[in-house]
């Protein structure tokens, strides 16, 4: 479970001050995919960046399973991020040099999980999310569908309790997105991890459990999802 409360970021001060985030709040539940829509500089990356630990607040606080961010100092926030939080981020970010399995073992190896323990995992991981055949390839050998389906299972690795995706379907053409998104779907309520998405493609809302929208730091009421069937490309 994750909790946000009264989030606010400021970048600069004075006339060139830029409220990226202005007193956000809302909770994400395990097993829940939460949608995270608004245009291009409304505030999302600030906001996902607060609560993934990359960046610190102003004021307010994130709790990710009754541990609060703010409490930690940087090796403990370091150890959070590696062991509570998958991230996957619009251009993959996997290693080049790495394989396929290799990739999706590095967060175990930084936990110094065991060979055994690992090796499984990694397997176990690669088979959900549809790569079993595609262990010892390198990303340059891969689709990119399949580098983000790479991403997904190396956020998984130390099972962690949420899932931030900052537009992980951004490069990618529409039907592989959707599939990306299906997966991420798919593998939020198997492994009953939360997920906070954002993306600004309407076609990838009504995947979401929820739908929440930032506008100018800001976060509206919930708004709800498209209802299938409507829009232009229907
Ligand atoms: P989004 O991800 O929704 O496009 P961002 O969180 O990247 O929005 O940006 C929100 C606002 O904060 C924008 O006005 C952006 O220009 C500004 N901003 C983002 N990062 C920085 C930074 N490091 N320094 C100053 N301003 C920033
Ligand atoms: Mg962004």
């Amino acid at each position: 479970m994750v909790v946000v409360e009264d989030l606010v970021r400021t970048y600069g001060s004075g006339d060139t001050a830029v409220h990226a985030v202005r007193g956000v709040s809302f909770s994400v539940a395990r097993g829940e995919l939460v949608a995270l829509k608004g245009r291009s500089g409304s505030g999302k990356t600030t906001l996902l960046n607060l609560i993934g630990g990359l960046d610190r607040p102003d004021s307010g606080t994130v709790r990710i399973d009754g541990t609060e961010l703010a409490g930690l100092g940087e090796r403990e926030l370091l150890a959070l991020r590696r062991d509570r939080i998958g991230f996957v981020f619009q251009s993959f970010g996997l290693l080049p040099i790495l394989t396929a399995a290799e990739n999706v073992g590095v967060p175990l190896r930084l936990r110094k999980a065991d060979r055994t323990e690992r090796e499984e995992r990694v397997d176990l991981l690669l088979t959900l999310v549809g790569l079993e055949g595609h262990a010892a390839q390198r990303p340059g050998e891969l689709s990119g569908g399949q580098q983000q389906r790479v991403a997904i299972a190396r956020a998984l690795a130390n099972r962690p309790a949420l899932i931030i995706a900052d537009e992980p379907t951004g490069q990618l053409d529409a039907d592989t997105g959707r599939a990306v998104m299906e997966l991420l779907r798919a593998v939020v309520r198997s492994e009953g991890v939360a997920a906070l998405v954002a993306t600004h493609d309407p076609g990838l809302l009504a995947l979401a459990d929820r739908v929440i929208e930032l506008r100018d730091g800001s976060l509206l009421d919930d708004v709800d999802d498209a209802p299938a069937g409507e829009g232009p490309s229907a």
